[in-house]
């Protein structure tokens, strides 16, 4: 693993997978791999229907593990049918929330202005956004990736002062990754991150950027924990696939400590 001072983070992104009954069995054999594991930070995000159990099942066990909400609406409440509000992530026991995924970007069509007016309104109801951020593989192939990072960090930060940014998680995830099985090598997540690192430095200050987590995320697996964890600017992951079982996710948590 790298030389740093920054803890590293595991953070699980379920999708739509998992019922109440399934995230149960899911803690049930989790909560137990990870026990005794200190050195990493571990987020789980859940459906909204299982956020509840999912906060339920850490509590009982005594875990620190923190739980994420996937998505939210910047709003507290409102005729918004079918979103779920920052006070409702709160109350069922989210820490966490992640914003700006390329799911909601490319699918349902989010944009920077919308995402940030989300890390706003995460921010001011006191979670933590895990902002994501990544270019598609027709960006890569441009040579667009770093305008394309520049452009969604900078929209969605906007409002977003040195002492709130410290609180939060960023994620360089290219799209061309996600769930693909295609991994960027090591050095393009190294550049990438670096880029994001030196951009988070120019638009607040070496401390911030020092200490502000960045994690890679995209067809992330046990075997590739180790060449990304090595790496100076990657803080840690976000998994998807890998995250839905239990085994397979608590050996990336282990590789992540490594
Ligand atoms: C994700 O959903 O953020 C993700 C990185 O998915 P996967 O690990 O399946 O590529």
């Amino acid at each position: 693993m790298a030389d740093r001072d920054r803890i590293p983070v595991c953070a699980a992104n379920w999708k739509m997978h998992k019922t109440i009954h399934e995230t149960r069995d899911f803690f049930n054999e989790f909560l137990p791999e990870i026990d005794g594991i200190t050195g990493c930070e571990i987020i789980i995000a859940p459906p909204f229907t299982a956020l509840k159990d999912a906060c339920g099942a850490v509590a009982q066990a005594g875990s620190a593990v923190s739980i994420a909400g996937q998505n939210m609406h910047y709003a507290e409440q409102g005729a918004y049918t079918g979103e779920i509000s920052p006070v409702m992530l709160k109350e069922a026991g989210a820490r966490y929330v992640i914003l700006g995924h390329s799911e909601r970007r490319h699918i349902f069509k989010e944009d920077d202005s919308l995402i940030a007016r989300k890390v706003r309104s995460a921010l001011d109801y006191g979670m933590h956004p895990v902002l994501c951020i990544g270019e598609t593989l027709e960006e890569r192939e441009g040579e667009l990736t770093t305008r394309i990072l520049e452009a969604q960090l900078g929209g969605a930060l906007d409002n977003v002062p040195p002492q709130q940014i410290i609180t939060m998680i960023l994620a360089y995830e290219p799209v061309w990754a996600i769930g693909t099985g295609k991994t960027a090598t090591p050095e393009q997540a190294q550049e990438a991150h670096r880029f994001v690192r030196n951009w988070i430095e120019s638009r607040y200050d070496s401390g911030i950027a020092d200490q502000i987590r960045i994690l890679y995320g995209g067809s992330v697996k046990l075997g590739n924990i180790a060449s990304l964890m090595v790496l100076p600017d990657v803080d840690g992951v976000l998994v998807g696939g890998a995250s839905l079982e239990a085994a397979s996710f608590s050996a990336i948590v282990k590789g992540c400590v490594q």
